[in-house]
């Protein structure tokens, strides 16, 4: 397939990569002038849409989708797939899936899960949104950048698969480390704590295979001195996202909301910037009720 590719950072240049090497012919741009290995660099987004079956976004925010988007749908072939892998709000990525449409073209949101790590090896997880021709010209594509890709309905349900997932790794982490926090003060020992909880009523991801207490359970960030790993920052932004959709659909999400505004603490006003999400249990240890 011949393939656009807008974003190459963090996690677009190993996606795109892995494309290339899988042999597809990829043209890639990113303002910053990022490169990613095997993909040809061009000098617009829109010399990267030009006569492309597939554009593939992968960018901070959906503001910026918006106006890449504005961009490149007029310049995109007819039948073209726009597939959007970045974290946005579900009102941007309905916008630009009707946008799309209109111009005759498929659109995905298709948000992902697995990191860093996961771009580079080709394990994401992808959670779609739009039409289901558009997923079956995508498919192979998400076979070669990932693992597991799930249809989730139509355009914008693929990123409320997302958010809902991450507002409940926010507070299912917050409750482990402060869970804890107060074992410790209780004096129980850690792995005692681990043993019991990961087999028990309590467990969950965040214990059972990103245990934030360094040395116990299998190795994660909290063994490497809190190096993201999945950093608060981008927690923050998921939580945010969150909170904005449950405001939009009037839903009642207090522990959402908790779990946002501890991480705005944390980021903001605290030393969590550029620490994985899990620091939040050396935070806890350093508190006490006051
Ligand atoms: P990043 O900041 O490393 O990459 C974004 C890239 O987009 C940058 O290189 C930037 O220069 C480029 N960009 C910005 N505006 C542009 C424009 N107008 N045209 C072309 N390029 C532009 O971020 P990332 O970590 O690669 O994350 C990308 C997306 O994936 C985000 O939405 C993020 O929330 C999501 N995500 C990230 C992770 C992670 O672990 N990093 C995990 C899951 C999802």
């Amino acid at each position: 397939m011949k393939i656009g590719f807008i974003g190459l950072g963090n996690m677009g240049a190993p996606m795109a990569a892995n494309l290339a090497k899988a042999g597809h012919g990829v043209h890639g741009f990113d303002v910053a002038g990022t490169k990613a290995e095997g993909v040809t660099s061009v000098a617009s987004a829109v010399e990267a849409a030009q006569g492309a079956d597939v554009v593939i976004t992968m960018l901070p925010n959906g503001a910026i989708l918006r106006e890449v988007a504005a961009k490149i749908i007029p310049a995109m072939a007819k039948g073209a797939v726009l597939l959007d892998c970045s974290t946005v709000d579900v009102d941007s990525a309905r916008a630009v899936a009707v946008m799309a449409e209109e111009a005759g073209l498929g659109a995905l949101d298709a948000p992902v899960s697995g990191g860093v790590g996961g771009a580079t090896n080709g394990t994401l997880t992808f959670m779609v949104g739009g039409g289901a021709d558009a997923f079956a010209t995508a498919k192979p594509l998400f076979d070669i950048m990932g693992q597991k890709a799930v249809h989730c309905g139509p355009a914008g349900n693929g990123q409320a698969a997302k958010i809902c997932n991450n507002m409940i790794l926010g507070v299912t982490m917050i409750a482990t480390c402060e869970a804890f926090a107060l074992a410790d003060k209780l004096g129980l020992d850690r792995q005692a704590m681990f043993d019991v909880v990961s087999t028990s009523s309590g467990y969950s991801w965040s214990m059972n295979a990103y245990c934030p207490a360094p040395g116990i359970g299998p190795q994660s960030p909290s063994d490497n001195g809190y190096r993201p790993g999945f950093a608060a920052d981008l927690m923050l932004k998921d939580l945010r996202l969150s909170q904005q959709a449950a405001e939009a659909a009037d839903a009642d999400t207090p522990m959402g909301q908790a779990a946002m505004e501890l991480y705005r603490r944390f980021v903001e006003d605290e030393d969590g910037k550029g620490m994985d999400f899990s620091a939040m249990l050396p935070r806890f240890e350093k508190r006490g009720r006051g």
